[in-house]
């Protein structure tokens, strides 16, 4: 039927036109076909949390009379709805990145605030793993926590005599980008190494990068056009165990994207990864 669509179209408005048709037509089945994907990816990735809790509540009241056995099963029923906690708090924070463009609220930011925001966030965690977060600025050392930010969160608008750069962006989006980037950097590397935080300015100072650099397992050439892709994982179940939904990457890239920035990956299996993000400075 769209066959014969086409052809009426085409003897109504000639060729260009005819062109321009086909490319809205498969554009829209392409959208749509992304679109049923997507749904499918978070209704599987919904259910499986969900079942197991069914299924490990249901063993719990069979295993009622051993403490044991109870306390291992309510474990795992508090980690699987944990998991689904997250997995809702991601596909709301990836809603917020994908629908921002224009209407997010930027303002001149200091980088090293926001990246000192993002360490801070990750902290926990790195500790857990032995794993140390050093920041840097044009290649010099500079301290994690800001001297003057006594306990209180830094705000990324506050400016000192420091050297520093500054961007114009929403402070939730590209803290939210910055810190998916230090998460997966500790997840995927072993205890005992670092991660790097790696601040530069470029191009004469118009643009700055911030780069993210681990010691990890790094990631296979054949996937690496695919890790920004929302739910792709080089290894699910790797994903899963630590804690991930397949959908920290595709958030920052929106996240970045809404911030007029680029984000790209450069990986080495074995050796590590480096991700970097490149934003345009603002005096
Ligand atoms: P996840 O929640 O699974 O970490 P992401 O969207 O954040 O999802 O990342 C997608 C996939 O990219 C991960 O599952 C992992 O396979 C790979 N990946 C991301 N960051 C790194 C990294 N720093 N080192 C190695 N692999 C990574």
């Amino acid at each position: 039927s769209n066959t014969r669509y086409l052809k009426v179209r085409i003897s109504a408005i000639g060729d260009d036109r005819y062109a321009m048709f086909i490319g809205d037509m498969s554009e829209q089945r392409r959208f749509e076909a992304m679109r049923r994907d997507f749904m499918t990816n978070v209704s599987h990735e919904l259910k499986t949390p969900a079942g197991a809790i069914s299924l490990l509540a249901e063993t719990i009241g069979d295993a009622a009379d051993d403490p044991d056995a109870v306390r291992y099963f309510a474990g795992r029923v508090s980690k699987e709805s944990t998991r689904l906690t997250e997995l809702v708090h991601r596909l709301i924070d990836l809603q917020k990145a994908q629908d921002a463009t224009g209407v997010l609220d930027a303002k001149r930011l200091s980088v090293l605030a926001v990246a000192r925001n993002a360490i801070a966030e990750n902290q926990v965690q790195a500790d857990g793993r032995h794993i140390e977060l050093d920041l840097s600025f044009e290649g010099k050392p500079v301290p994690t926590v800001a001297p003057e930010a006594d306990g209180a969160e830094e705000s990324a608008g506050t400016d000192t005599d420091s050297p520093d750069v500054h961007v114009s962006c929403d402070e939730e989006a590209i803290t939210t980008a910055v810190k998916n980037l230090i998460e997966n950097a500790i997840h995927y590397s072993p205890e005992h190494t670092t991660v790097r935080i790696a601040v530069a300015t470029k191009d004469d100072g118009s643009k700055v990068a911030i780069r993210v650099i681990d010691q990890g397992i790094g990631i296979p050439p054949e996937s690496i056009d695919r890790i920004f892709e929302r739910f792709y994982r080089v290894d699910p179940a790797r994903s899963r165990q630590t804690g991930g939904t397949g959908l920290g990457l595709a958030i920052t890239k929106h996240c970045v994207a809404d911030c007029g920035g680029t984000v790209s990956v450069w990986s080495h299996e074995g050796e590590g990864s480096t991700f970097t993000i490149e934003l345009p400075t603002v005096k």
